[in-house]
Parts: structure tokens; C-alpha cells; sequence
């Protein structure tokens, strides 16, 4: 009985994962999980306030579709100062960030139409595209490149269908954070052929090593980029269902339309959230990036002293993307950790075909159970 491009779509193995994880530790089983990526600590006090206030208040209806005039104007001015985008409150649209990118697609690629993704890639890309009607064309990014896109890999790719080319940086699953070489040869293929780059940023604040460019800040490169960033990772806000896209006002109208028909707008109490997240004190997000940053070496170092695993350091991200040398599928291996040793991982293959005898493991989790993971993991795999 379902619609025929259901037949291309699965359910979301991050989010799945997740579920299953709850599932077990309900029956009272012990599950240390690195599956989905979210962070542990709690939305910084100052953010709920806000939120709560406006509650209070009454601020319980719709708010315009594009968001609140305060929250895009927040948005639009540290887009202007952080990132270099010469975006104003009226090229922000306020909307859940997984949603942001599914509106982008369903706005720019339909039957016919070609959207170049990473593989590997986050697990939501591809999904979206084959909701949206059109074709993913994966390009892969091997290790030896540091897993970022290169205009070469893609120029081969291009042809006169391409329409959207996804770029993520910080990258999920791998942690790349794309150089500028490379930014600016994808933007430049871009405009010389002629396509849009949906770029998702969502990872911007979570950088170790080098540092974020924001692929609209180049010259030229705004007039056909929409880019999509969002609360959940940088504020821990991962429930609250909210992020923005930010674009030329010609290709956010037609996202924003798709944005009428479907959520209508952001939910009204958690905007006020976001202006309290971007205006307010920085330091809890300071403090969580330093942490990450700490069990990034220990979760780097405990993977690499097990024999068979290899892991590189992730330079953004809080994933560490590990390989390893049995030859068994990610899939396969993955369930052998969970039911083994019960440490919650999601297959390499999740994120494309080129992610295959690998498995990626968040460390938005807390140290102490970062350790007791490693010395399952030593168990089932050294
Ligand atoms: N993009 C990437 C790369 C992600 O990892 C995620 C996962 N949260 C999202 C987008 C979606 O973010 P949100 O939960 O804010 O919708
Ligand atoms: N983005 C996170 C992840 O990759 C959360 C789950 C999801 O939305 O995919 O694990």
C-alpha cells in the first residue's frame, strides 16, 4: 500500500538505533550507547529560562513562518560576524534543522534531477533526496583525502541534471572539516555549472583542529547557497526541534513555502529559546566543546590500543569513525558489539557504501562510560 518512492527510504539507523537502545535498557539490560549523536549535558539554564518565560507569558501560538522578527535577526547578525555571510533577518528562516534540509531538497530536486552527497555521508541526506523525487549521486571521499569532497571528485560527477550538491563541515560521520582550497573549488563548480550547494554547518562550533569556513562566505558563492545550521548540537537542543536555513530571498521562498504546508513554523516557545542561545553568555558552550575535546583523545587513543581498529583523530565533530580489519560487515558488527558486550554503535554502512568495515561511535557520551565502552569494546574486538 505505500506510495512507490517509500520503496527507496528506510527508516533513519541513527534514530532507530536509539530506539532500540531504550528498548533494551527498559528491559533492565545494561547498553552503553554511542549511536546517536547527542550531547549529554543539559541545555544551558539561561536557554530554558527563556523558554519558559515565554510560556508563561503566553507566547503559546503561531509565529510567522519564517520565524520571530528577533530570532532572525539573532541569526542573521552572528551569520554577518561569526561566519562571514551577508545574510539579513530577511534571508533566515527559522525551522527545525533536519527539516530545513528536507524542505531545501523538496524545493530544488524532483524527478530527473541529480543532487550530489558525500560518501561517507550523514544518514538523512539520501532519504531526503529520494523523498524528494530525484537522484543521489554519492561521490566518495577516502580517507587519504581527509574525507572531504574535492572539486576534482565531483567535477567527474557533474552532469546537466546536477542541481544541488550537499556539503557538510564539520562532516558527520567522519569529522572532516573542509579546508578552503576545497570550499572554494566546490563553490566555484557551482557557479561555473550552474547548480545550488545546500551546505549543512551544523557541527560549526564542534572544531578541534583548523578551523570552520562557512562556503557563503565567498565571494559570489552566496547567490546560490543555502545554508543550514542549527541549536541541537551547539546548545544541546536536541528536542527542541530547531535551526535555520539561510539564503538569497528568491531560493528561500520556495523552501519557506514548503515550510507552510508541512510545520507552518517553529514551535513559538522554543524560538525564544534560540534568541536567549545566540544572544546570551557563550561559556557553556566553551565548556562542553573543551570536554569533547578531552574524551575525543581518550576515546582516540583507547580505540587505537585495540588491536584490529584503527582511528584517526577526528578534527570536528564528536564522532570518532573507526576501521577495522576482520572481514565481517559493519552491520554485522555492529550487532556483534551490541549483543555481545552491549555498547551501542552505528555500522559504517549507514552512511554510504564506502563507509562498509567501519562503525562510528559518538563521544557525546560521559567519560565515565567512554571507558567502560573502550574496555568492552577491548573485550569483544582485541
Ligand atoms: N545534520 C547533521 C549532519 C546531523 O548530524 C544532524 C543530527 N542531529 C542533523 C543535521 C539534524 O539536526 P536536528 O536534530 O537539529 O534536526
Ligand atoms: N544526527 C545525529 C546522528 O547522526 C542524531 C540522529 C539523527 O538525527 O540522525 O547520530
Amino acid at each position: 500500500m505505500v506510495a512507490e518512492r517509500m520503496k527507496l527510504v528506510k527508516g533513519s539507523p541513527t534514530v532507530g538505533l536509539a530506539g532500540r537502545v531504550a528498548e533494551l535498557r527498559a528491559q533492565g539490560e545494561d547498553v552503553i550507547s554511542l549511536a546517536a549523536g547527542e550531547p549529554d549535558f543539559p541545555t544551558p539554564a539561561h536557554i530554558v529560562q527563556a523558554a519558559k518565560e515565554a510560556l508563561d507569558q503566553g507566547f503559546t501560538k503561531y509565529t510567522p513562518s519564517p520565524g520571530i522578527p528577533e530570532l532572525r535577526e539573532a541569526i542573521a547578525e552572528q551569520s554577518v560576524s561569526r561566519n562571514g555571510i551577508p545574510a539579513r533577518a530577511e534571508n533566515v528562516l527559522v525551522s527545525p534543522t533536519k527539516h530545513a534540509l528536507f524542505a531545501s531538497m523538496m524545493a530544488f530536486a524532483g524527478p530527473g534531477d541529480e543532487v550530489l552527497v558525500s560518501d561517507p555521508g550523514w544518514v538523512s541526506y539520501l532519504p531526503m533526496v529520494h523523498l524528494a523525487g530525484a537522484t543521489p549521486v554519492p561521490v566518495p571521499t577516502p580517507e587519504a583525502g581527509g574525507f572531504a569532497l574535492t572539486p576534482e571528485a565531483v567535477a567527474e560527477r557533474i552532469t546537466p541534471r546536477t542541481r544541488l550538491l550537499v556539503v557538510n563541515t564539520p562532516n558527520n560521520p567522519t569529522g572532516a572539516v573542509y579546508g578552503l582550497a576545497a570550499l572554494r573549488g566546490l563553490a566555484d563548480l557551482a557557479e561555473d555549472h550552474d547548480f545550488l550547494i545546500l551546505t549543512d554547518e551544523i557541527y560549526e562550533r564542534i572544531v578541534y583542529e583548523g578551523q570552520h569556513h562557512a562556503v557563503a562566505s565567498f565571494p559570489g558563492a552566496f547567490e546560490r547557497t543555502i545554508t543550514v545550521n542549527g541549536f541541537s548540537k551547539t546548545y544541546s537542543m536536541t528536542g527542541w526541534r530547531l535551526g535555520w536555513a539561510v539564503a538569497p530571498v528568491d531560493l528561500l521562498k520556495p523552501i519557506n513555502t514548503v515550510q507552510q504546508h508541512s510545520v507552518t513554523c517553529a514551535t513559538s516557545f522554543a524560538q525564544k529559546g534560540g534568541v536567549a542561545a545566540i544572544r546570551g553568555p557563550q561559556e557553556p558552550l566553551e565548556a562542553m566543546v573543551g570536554e569533547f575535546a578531552r574524551r575525543k583523545d581518550l576515546v582516540v587513543e583507547g580505540l587505537n590500543a585495540i588491536p584490529g581498529l584503527q582511528c584517526a583523530e577526528p578534527p570536528g565533530t564528536f564522532y570518532a569513525w573507526a576501521r577495522y580489519d576482520e572481514d565481517l560487515d559493519s552491520v554485522a558488527m555492529a550487532e556483534r558489539i551490541l549483543e555481545k558486550v552491549r555498547v551501542a554503535v552505528i555500522p559504517g554502512v549507514a552512511f554510504g557504501k564506502e563507509g562498509e568495515g567501519r562503525i562510528r561511535l559518538s563521544f557525546a557520551t560521559s567519560t565515565e562510560d567512554l571507558k567502560r565502552a573502550l574496555a568492552r569494546l577491548r573485550e569483544v574486538l582485541g
